[in-house]
């Protein structure tokens, strides 16, 4: 758990940054940035992540959710940067992973790495190092 909140829900009060990178990165995002006195400084063009086409691609390619040993289906899905586009990811198909809701919070609370194996399928890394699934 975060120490520091670093950003504002409307109606929610402050959120810590794991909270809103899980929020970020599936969802439409509009960057403000504000100065000391709150003055607005700049404020980005809303970028929505994985839409239309890439999406469905994305769908189409992992077809179930891609957590090791979970099946969900798309329509419980959401998309999950790889790298993450709040720091700098791009949205390409590839960038993009398949994970149910239940999934996609794991993967954001504990911090896992999720990455390209050799062989085009993706590889799940525990904070620890330990790959996933973990051996019994
Ligand atoms: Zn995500
Ligand atoms: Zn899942």
């Amino acid at each position: 758990m975060e120490r520091f909140a670093v950003a504002q829900i409307l109606g929610a009060g402050t959120v810590p940054a794991s909270v809103l990178a899980r929020l970020a990165c599936d969802s439409e995002l509009t960057r403000v940035v504000f100065g000391a006195r709150s003055q607005v400084i700049d404020v980005g063009r809303a970028e929505r992540t994985f839409t239309g086409p890439r999406r469905r691609a994305v769908i189409a390619r992992d077809q179930t959710c891609r957590y090791p040993t979970c099946t969900a289906p798309p329509a419980l899905g959401e998309v999950h940067h790889v790298e993450h586009w709040a720091r700098g990811g791009s949205t390409d198909a590839n960038t993009g992973i398949l994970l149910c809701r239940y999934h996609h919070d794991v993967v954001h609370r504990s911090r896992i790495e999720i990455g390209r194996s050799p062989t085009g399928g993706w590889t799940f890394t525990a904070r620890d190092g330990a790959m996933l699934p973990r051996a019994a």
